[in-house]
């Protein structure tokens, strides 16, 4: 499970984690290149029957976080297909945070294209 919501997944750990079988990944980090990096790394660890995504918006430079840029979306986005594709798994998301509607639609779009490998 990534969550890459602004918001550390309180709901998510408490219910998944108990269960043993599912990791999961909150990434945090000051600058949007290790950012991207940690989500890089955390993805190379491990070998899932399936891909969760908490996807949440609101680290956007124009959101609450005023981290990642749109393009940064694409990239994780890509990088989640990448694996996906390299493992013969799936993946799902479930949108979650996002509260400036100006960018929100434009970073959904964004990531859902890296994830169908547009
Ligand atoms: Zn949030």
């Amino acid at each position: 499970m990534l969550d890459f919501d602004l918001h550390f997944g309180d709901g998510t750990v408490n219910i998944l984690e108990p269960k043993g079988y599912v990791t999961i990944f909150n990434p945090d980090a000051t600058n949007r290149k290790e950012y991207l990096e940690s989500i890089k790394r955390s993805l190379e660890s491990v070998s899932p029957d399936i891909i969760g995504v908490s996807a949440g918006f609101d680290n956007h430079v124009k959101d609450w976080g005023g981290l990642l840029e749109t393009e940064d979306y694409y990239e994780i986005g890509r990088m989640i297909y990448e694996k996906t594709q390299k493992l013969g798994c799936g993946s799902f998301g479930v949108l979650e945070g996002g509260y400036n509607f100006d960018v929100l639609p434009i970073n959904v779009v964004a990531f859902v294209k890296g994830l169908g490998g547009m």
